[in-house]
């Protein structure tokens, strides 16, 4: 076993801390306060074939994996610039486009994936389901009047619907059987264009300080044509789960390289700022928690590395697990390392211009999306401890 990254996955992580150091997070909240889009840094990941290192060779993409798209979203976070859209469109999207697409949605989504020039939108969670997914009402139903699919439904908390040029939309299929591998739900996944009529969007007006927006989406017997679903009607749970392990591990990463981030800032500012003798840094009351918060990140980061080996070894059942582990760890490390930066900049932690009290709520969110902490530990208190459930 060698736990050391390799020569490519080292100038990878280099050359991609470089460029994102260009942009940095005063870009990110520039962004944001002004209402604009990262488009610059977007099309420079992308064209440097970083977005896309994970899709496969032969559509034009990296070939690597998941370890190689952690190190993407992580050293892109660490600049303190993250791209949330990273979890949604390279994770999400071209996963499940690459792994259980048709020939032709193929063809046509992933050499886009691949320069980063596409960028499609995930849409699972509903007002009237949340955490439980196997409730989803937002249904797909054969068109009456000959080909192709009619939609309606509600999703909301969708991330960057304005800026993605299609949504990959979890729908039931109507009058699908339940059958005993599928559970109560049956789901289908469809490429829906995010100009599609009978498709419309609200942004949500969030509590973070981000260029991605949020939105609920409604879907009125929206038309789609026969080849918006991918896979075909049997793909089911296998696609949509192909989806599910990368976004955790690419959320995981994200929330280390913001750690980072945060930490790198709250060490500094600690060891420069003096209001008694020495700088403050040489108290134990701010060394300790800035000193636990780089011990959880490591630690998270091991545990991402390891959820992203198993995903690319195809070792599903452990990744599952292991993305799991991962995101948890992470969110947790993240929120402490955030909450340690603030504490050791006083006051200075909470204005923008120090650029530490901006990720609160980034990292926030990581303990609740995409999946919540609570959901995480119900799943190993069930799967790996064999508990009872209790839902
Ligand atoms: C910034 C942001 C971006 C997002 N982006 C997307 C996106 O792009 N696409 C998308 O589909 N979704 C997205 N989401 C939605 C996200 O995945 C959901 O918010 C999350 O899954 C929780 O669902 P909910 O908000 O409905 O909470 P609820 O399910 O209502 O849960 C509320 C609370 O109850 C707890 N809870 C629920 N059930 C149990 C239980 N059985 N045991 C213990 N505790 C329980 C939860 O852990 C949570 O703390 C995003 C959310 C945010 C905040």
């Amino acid at each position: 076993m060698d736990l050391r990254e390799t020569d490519e996955q080292q100038l990878l992580r280099k050359s991609v801390a470089r460029m994102a150091g260009k942009y940095g997070h005063d870009y990110l909240i520039d962004k944001a306060r002004t209402g604009g889009k990262t488009t610059e840094l977007w099309a420079e990941a992308g064209a440097n074939g970083y977005l896309g290192v994970a899709v496969p060779a032969e559509y034009g993409g990296g070939g690597a994996g998941m370890v190689e798209l952690s190190i993407v979203a992580e050293e892109i976070a660490a600049a303190g610039c993250p791209l949330l859209l990273i979890v949604v469109s390279p994770a999400i999207a071209a996963t499940v486009i690459a792994t259980s697409g048709t020939v032709d949605q193929k063809e046509r989504w992933l050499p886009r994936f691949a320069d980063g020039s596409a960028k499609m939108s995930f849409a699972i969670t509903e007002p009237d389901a949340g955490s439980n997914s196997h409730k989803i009402t937002t249904t797909a139903r054969r068109d009456p009047d000959g080909r192709g699919w009619r939609i309606s439904g509600t999703k909301y908390y969708i991330s960057g619907v304005d800026e993605t040029e299609a949504t990959l939309v979890v729908t039931r299929l109507e009058g699908a059987q339940k059958d005993s591998t599928q559970g109560t739900l049956r789901p289908a996944m469809f490429i829906v264009p995010t100009d599609t009529p009978g498709m419309t969007y609200q942004p949500i007006e969030m509590a973070i300080q981000s260029p991605e927006k949020q939105f609920t989406v409604f879907f009125d017997d929206a038309y789609l044509p026969d080849d918006a679903l991918v896979g075909g009607e049997e793909a089911g749970l296998a696609a949509l789960f192909a989806g599910l392990n990368p976004e955790r591990i690419t959320v995981a990463a994200y929330s280390n390289g913001l750690a980072r981030y945060a930490l790198r800032k709250g060490t500094d500012y600690a060891k420069d700022r003096t209001v008694w003798k020495s700088p403050i840094g040489a108290h134990q009351a701010i060394a300790h928690p800035l000193a636990k918060a780089h011990v959880e990140v490591e630690l998270a980061r091991m545990a991402t590395t390891r959820a992203a080996w198993f995903y690319d070894a195809g070792d599903m059942a452990a990744a599952a697990e292991a993305a799991n582990i991962a995101k948890y760890s992470a969110a947790e490390a993240a929120i402490n390392a955030v909450d340690a930066a603030v504490q050791a900049h006083g006051g200075n932690g909470m204005a923008v211009e120090y650029g530490v009290g901006t990720l609160i709520g980034a990292v926030r969110t990581a303990r609740i999306a995409p999946v919540s902490r609570e959901m995480i530990l119900n799943f190993i208190a069930q799967h790996t401890l064999g508990l009872p459930r209790s839902y």
